[in-house]
């Protein structure tokens, strides 16, 4: 669904739209349920605000051992997106850092698919693990610790402690 800037001009507009697993582009993660999102449109000036939220859950494979992680997400947001052309004619334009929020529209309108992509990505945590007692996998034989433990020495190391373990 698009949010379209004609009819912004003419009034707010409400919309929401639900994604099916599959129908958005996630390179780290899989969606395994559906995605509700739900929002407010305005224009105000050149800017479209949108505020909203959004409810999905996904999956991924935890960083330490691999295993699958998942992860609920629900996301609140309110955004401001400016028109691209702003940017094209004016060069010094710098976005200060507690704009962060801020992005950008190009023609007509907005596509709701790429909102809640973004939200999404935004919402999921720079690191995945199952748990934070999670025991990873071995470095020398690969087994999933969590599962059963090996036998594996630990890495060689010149520890400080070595020598006083011979006393
Ligand atoms: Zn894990
Ligand atoms: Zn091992």
């Amino acid at each position: 669904m698009r949010i379209s800037l004609a009819e912004l001009e003419l009034h707010r507009v409400q919309a929401s739209e639900t994604f099916a697993p599959g129908a958005l582009d996630f390179p780290e993660f899989r969606q395994t349920a559906p995605l509700n999102i739900n929002v407010n449109a305005e224009l105000l000036g050149t800017e479209i605000r949108i505020q909203g939220d959004l409810a999905t859950r996904l999956e991924a494979n935890c960083d330490r051992c691999l295993g699958p992680v998942e992860i609920p997400v629900k996301q609140h947001f309110d955004l401001f997106y400016r028109p691209m052309q702003t940017i094209a004619t004016e060069e010094d334009v710098e976005i200060p850092e507690d704009e962060m929020e801020v992005g950008f529209y190009t023609g007509d309108g907005i596509e709701l698919a790429d909102v809640a992509t973004e939200q999404v990505i935004l919402s999921v945590p720079m690191k995945v693990i199952c748990g934070e007692e999670c025991r990873g996998l071995c470095p020398v034989c690969g087994a999933n610790r969590n599962v059963k433990p090996c036998n594996c020495a630990p890495p060689q190391h010149d520890s400080p402690f070595a020598s006083l373990k011979k006393e």
